[in-house]
């Protein structure tokens, strides 16, 4: 089994989340007592969100090469980096070390293919939503036709995760509010839903809604075991 390498903290609610589910993913493969070979990583949030606030993009791309280059010291044999968000320096995390990086969006786009689905609306923090860096992977790479949310719904679902979300918040009102944006989409032409932060899983459920949803957290954490297992 290889070990896998997490940059995580962003937010811990989500790492917490990959870190039961690796665990809980090799246990069902090998059976028994066995769980992940793992090391984490694991970032103050509070730095991250104000290098993020304030647009100081270089320096939060120096924090996540940084803890790649200790993920890999640690013995990880792969990396992901435990959020949608911060795949915005991807290239410069994957040139910094020598292991391979699992890509979030890489990940979401075959677990959507895999569906037959080719259109889809993605939720996310604003930089996910507007960037470049998450869009055009999914269209570019995987020909896939990719909506966002309308200016009013985007703020909504990027103050949500920064204001609820990572700080373990989980409001019924955003979650209805959350149901009518992904309904906003499907009018829109969405098939499926990219939830491309890795707290809105913890918000909302397969079950709160009736177009399929692609929760980046359990998708990646599913390549990530896939990996750790493969020969
Ligand atoms: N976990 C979130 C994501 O997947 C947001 C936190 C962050 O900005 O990294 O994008």
């Amino acid at each position: 089994m290889k070990t896998i390498g997490l940059i995580g903290g962003m937010s811990w609610e989500s790492s917490a989340e990959y870190y039961k589910l690796i665990n809980e993913g090799v246990h069902q493969a090998l059976g028994g007592v066995h769980s992940a070979k793992s090391v984490m990583v694991s970032v103050d949030f509070a730095e991250v969100e104000t290098l993020q606030k304030s647009g100081r993009w270089d320096e939060a791309t120096q924090m996540m090469t940084s803890a790649a280059r200790q993920v890999e010291a640690a013995g990880a044999n792969f990396l992901l980096i435990c959020t949608n968000t911060m795949h915005k320096m991807a290239d410069e995390v994957q040139g910094a070390v020598h292991i391979p990086l699992i890509h979030i969006a890489d990940a979401a786009a075959a677990a959507v293919l895999e569906k037959g689905i080719h259109t889809v609306g993605l939720l996310g923090t604003r930089f996910t939503m507007q960037g470049d860096f998450y869009k055009r992977r999914l269209a570019d790479k995987f020909g896939l036709k990719v909506y966002t949310p309308i200016a009013s719904d985007q703020d909504i679902v990027h103050k949500v995760i920064y204001d609820e979300l990572v700080v373990g918040k989980i409001l019924p009102a955003s979650r209805d509010a959350y149901q009518k944006i992904i309904l906003n989409l499907a009018d829109q032409g969405a098939e499926g839903i990219i939830l491309g932060c890795t707290e809105i899983g913890l918000l909302v459920k397969q079950s709160d809604c009736s177009l399929p949803l692609f929760d980046t957290t359990l998708i990646h954490a599913h390549a990530a075991v896939q990996y750790a297992l493969k020969d």
